[in-house]
């Protein structure tokens, strides 16, 4: 089996981040592979910003929201021993943009976690369901217990 070389975990700091984090950790170390942290921030409304905009985790803004996030953020990538470039913080459909980021940075692998629904949840597709199909490369779901 080829080594891969970039990895994308993709987290939404649910209690169970850690799990999904610390597992693509590992497997990044296994592969030597350079390993990215994604969040898609769906919950704060940026009007004057497009879908997909990579937001910058160096520049201030005025809201502390965003700016909330972006310490999550970082903080959690010094607990995996991320650097802050890469960590990436993109507003838009985590869904979508995990996908997309994933095409445009040439990543491998990605790493989501998934609470195997059933019923109603799996006709309407979770996170994980989404990303698997339609991402370009491999795709571990990592199963979280409820
Ligand atoms: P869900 O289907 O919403 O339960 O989420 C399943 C998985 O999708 C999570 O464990 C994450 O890996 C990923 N995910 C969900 N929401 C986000 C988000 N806003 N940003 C990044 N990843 C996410």
């Amino acid at each position: 089996m080829d080594n891969y070389g970039h990895i994308l975990v993709a987290v939404d700091y649910s209690h169970h981040c850690r799990i999904v984090a610390e597992k693509a950790r590992q497997l990044a170390s296994l592969h030597q592979a350079q390993l990215s942290l994604l969040h898609v921030l769906d919950n704060i409304p940026m009007p004057q910003m497009q879908y997909g905009t990579i937001i910058p985790l160096d520049e201030l803004s005025d809201n502390a929201l965003l700016e909330a996030e972006k310490t999550k953020l970082i903080e959690l990538g010094k607990d995996l021993g991320i650097s802050k470039d890469n960590c990436q913080l993109v507003w838009g459909m985590p869904k979508r943009e995990i996908t997309l980021f994933a095409d445009r940075k040439d990543v491998d692998l990605i790493v989501v976690g998934s609470h195997g629904r059933h019923g109603l949840a799996l006709l309407l597709g979770s996170t994980a369901n989404a990303v698997l199909h339609h991402a370009h490369c491999d795709v571990l779901s990592v199963r979280l217990k409820d």
